[in-house]
């Protein structure tokens, strides 16, 4: 298989879990029922991770601040072999960080406060585009106007307009065949002329102003169930009608949950968009343009399905970035998926290929270096 080289552009958090015997309600104090746990997440971190453990060269672009927390998220990203170069320390901002109480049914309240996440800015934008990279990840846990801004910029690439001629590996910049050429400013992401940057648009979760997101046609659009159901009104019942709400949103239509309104804005209408819908132990839904795919889940002794997503989305990266066809890259994307509920923890559950293999039998690919 090719190599696969994955930028995600999004957020990092820190999690305090604590287990309590109830959810606490207004004005109550629980005492927990155990230690509470502080682990390193965040959906833009989590899916470096995944994108790493499965074999891609990861770079992760985002915002922490500078205490405690943000390095020890930088630490735990670079612990994972991710180039975290594109990682801006905010000076005098808080990490972000997520409190999390979680019943002994599983059931959680959790309360995120951004901090520098949602300080992300231009400065990452061009961050994320100042190396080649395959496929580039954005989730909605930054500044919508940020995730918009990496879609415009790829989207620009993708017509010619800062150039398809990066030749450059590691700094070095040629000159395209045709005349088109690498603009500088850290402006170029497709590889050797020939491939561009595909963008992977994780719309979870669902932000105000989704509807510009949309419109800026990601070339993958990947939401589960409920996100899903914010975009379009309604949930799907069942599998087939999971078929027919991407099929919606893959000929450019979204209701009202979507923002300003229906159909998505200017640049919506049919196309080539790929749009997916993620249902749990049911697998996945696949739809180009008005072809739809139901790619089966694999069936697996789930114990935490925290995560299932984040692993699903960074699994997705890597089998595109090396090259697996669409259907093939969904299947990949369910076992690395599968494989993750099948251990507790969200970060520490992102799987390995021997992991997907052991859980799901599903042979990852080999990723060259
Ligand atoms: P999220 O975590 O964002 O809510 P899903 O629950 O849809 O997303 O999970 C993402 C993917 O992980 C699914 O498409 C599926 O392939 C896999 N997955 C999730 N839960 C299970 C499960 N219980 N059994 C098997 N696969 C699962």
């Amino acid at each position: 298989m090719a190599g696969s080289r994955v930028t995600v552009l999004g957020s990092l958090n820190t999690d305090i879990s604590v287990p309590v015997p109830h959810l606490p309600g207004p004005g109550e104090t629980v005492l927990a029922a155990g230690a509470a746990s502080i682990g390193t997440g965040g959906k833009g971190a989590n899916q470096a991770v995944a994108a790493a453990r499965l074999g891609a060269a990861t770079r992760m672009v985002g915002c922490c601040g500078d205490d405690e927390f943000g390095g020890r998220l930088r630490d735990a990203l670079a612990a994972e072999g991710i180039d975290v170069a594109g990682l801006r320390t905010v000076p005098g901002a808080a990490s972000g960080l997520a409190l999390i109480t979680v019943d002994p049914a599983g059931e959680n309240v959790i309360a995120v406060a951004p901090g520098a996440n949602g300080l992300a800015g231009e400065v990452e934008v061009a961050a994320a585009f100042s190396a080649p990279c395959d496929v580039l990840v954005l989730s909605a846990e930054i500044p919508v106007a940020v995730v918009a801004a990496a879609l415009h910029r790829a989207n620009a690439v993708a017509l010619g307009g800062e150039g398809t001629g990066w030749k450059g590996e590691g700094g070095a910049v040629a000159w395209g065949g045709e005349g088109r050429g690498w603009k500088g400013g850290g402006g170029a992401v497709a590889r050797g002329g020939e491939k561009r940057v595909r963008t992977v648009l994780n719309l979870a979760p669902v932000p105000e102003g989704a509807d510009r997101l949309l419109a800026a046609r990601p070339d993958w659009l990947v939401v589960n169930a409920h996100e899903a159901g914010v975009l379009l009104g309604a949930e799907a019942a069942d599998v087939a009608q999971a078929q027919a709400m991407a099929a919606q949103l893959a000929a450019g239509e979204a209701g009202p949950g979507a923002g300003a309104g229906s159909p998505a804005g200017p640049g919506a209408g049919p196309g080539n968009r790929h749009v997916v819908i993620t249902l749990g132990a049911a697998g996945a839904v696949l739809a180009r343009s008005a072809v739809t795919a139901a790619i089966g889940g694999f069936s697996v002794p789930a114990v935490d399905t925290v995560g299932a997503g984040d692993a699903f989305v960074g699994a997705l990266a890597v089998a595109l970035a090396a090259g697996l066809d669409p259907t093939e890259a969904v299947r990949a994307a369910c076992a690395a998926g599968a494989t993750a509920t099948t251990r507790r923890g969200a970060q520490d559950g992102l799987p390995r290929p021997a992991d997907v293999l052991a859980a799901t039998g599903f042979r990852w690919p080999e990723i060259a270096d």
